[in-house]
């Protein structure tokens, strides 16, 4: 049994992988200051006496002793992280200071989540770990994708300065069932939009395209990186080839909620990145042959019969 640290536990992706790691029969630290998770996340842990959840900003160093460190703790949804993007940049690399601090102290291993965002609009398709990305550092995504350059930065000099031991994953568009759904991204919006009748929101003309990764992948991929050989330090994508346009995401929600709404176009906003597809030999070959297993048809379906559930329980 490990004890285990998860930075961001109480959010979307975090709580799957308090879920995974209890269930593999670790001991569990959750640290979240609820700016978009929430304990409704985690509700179903509190009862395993191996679990505890926290209240904790991570722009304030923390002491615990434990094995691992998963690093989680940053709004991931545009709108949320440009709500305060000060407050973002300060999460991400204070964040990362702190963790990294901590880790160093202990002898802990940590585990970054990085993002597709260090690309920015990518100018190399697909995208591969060696290629530096295209991101304007004063535009409105940079709080979110300069915090996240810095961090991978930051857990770099940590590893050669200081010799903590580092993981740094890639992490690309990622869905399932606790997404909140007042965070913006796409997923969570074309799905409840539908589910409710209401106009379905394409922004710009729809063609710009995304990879959708299930969440069960993105965690089966980060366990794997955090276990993998001792000088694989990254950074890795995790994510799922499969590309697709904003306009053929709608027509798939549209066709398996068998909704009735009509597709509004709104301004597309400043930045957004044309075209997004990772590059996963790296994780296929380092990763013991990780891959994606579930399709964007079977895990739409999942996702939306927990938002279907989830309204149906704020109505009654
Ligand atoms: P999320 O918003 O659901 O989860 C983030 C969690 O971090 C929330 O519980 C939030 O309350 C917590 N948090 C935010 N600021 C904090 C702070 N200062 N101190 C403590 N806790 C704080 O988002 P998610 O999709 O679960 O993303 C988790 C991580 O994965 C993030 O670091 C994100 O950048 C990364 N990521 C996600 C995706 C994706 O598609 N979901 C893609 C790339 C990278
Ligand atoms: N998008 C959209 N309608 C929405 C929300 C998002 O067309 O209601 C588009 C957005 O412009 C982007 C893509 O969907 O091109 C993915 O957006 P998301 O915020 O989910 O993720 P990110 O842009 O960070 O990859």
């Amino acid at each position: 049994m490990k004890r285990i640290l998860v930075t961001g536990g109480a959010g979307f992706i975090g709580s799957h992988l308090c879920e995974r790691l209890l269930n593999e029969g670790n001991e569990v630290i959750c640290l979240d200051n609820y700016f978009t998770g929430s304990k409704a996340n985690v509700v179903h842990l509190l009862n395993n006496p191996f679990f505890e959840l926290i209240r904790h900003d991570v722009t304030h160093p923390y002491f615990i002793e434990v094995d691992e460190i998963y690093n989680l703790a940053c709004p991931a949804s545009p709108v949320h992280y440009q709500h305060n993007s000060i407050k973002t940049i300060k999460t991400s690399v204070m964040g990362a200071i702190n963790m990294l601090g901590l880790a160093k102290r202990i002898k802990a291993k940590i585990l970054q989540t990085s993002t597709s965002e260090v690309y920015g609009d990518p100018e190399v398709h697909p995208q591969t770990e060696s290629y530096w990305g295209n991101v304007n550092p004063i535009g409105i995504r940079s709080c979110y994708d300069e915090g996240k350059r810095c961090a991978e930065s930051l857990f770099f000099s940590y590893h050669y300065q200081n010799d903590v031991a580092i993981k740094v994953i890639r992490i690309f568009n990622t869905y399932g069932p606790r997404m909140n759904p007042n965070d913006g991204r796409v997923v969570s919006n074309f799905i409840v939009q539908a589910l409710k009748g209401e106009n379905i929101t394409i922004f710009g003309d729809g063609q710009q395209t995304r990879s959708f990764q299930y969440v069960d992948d993105l965690i089966e991929g980060m366990i794997r990186m955090m276990n993998s050989r001792s000088d694989f330090l990254g950074p890795v994508n995790i994510g799922n080839p499969n590309e697709f346009t904003m306009l053929e995401l709608a027509e798939q929600v549209i066709d398996l909620t068998n909704s009735k709404s009509k597709l509004t176009y709104l301004p597309l906003p400043s930045d957004d990145p044309t075209q997004r597809q990772p590059d996963i030999s790296l994780a296929q070959k380092e990763l013991n042959n990780w891959e994606p297993k579930v399709q964007l048809r079977e895990g739409l379906t999942k996702t939306i019969e927990y938002f279907d559930n989830l309204l149906k329980m704020q109505v009654s």
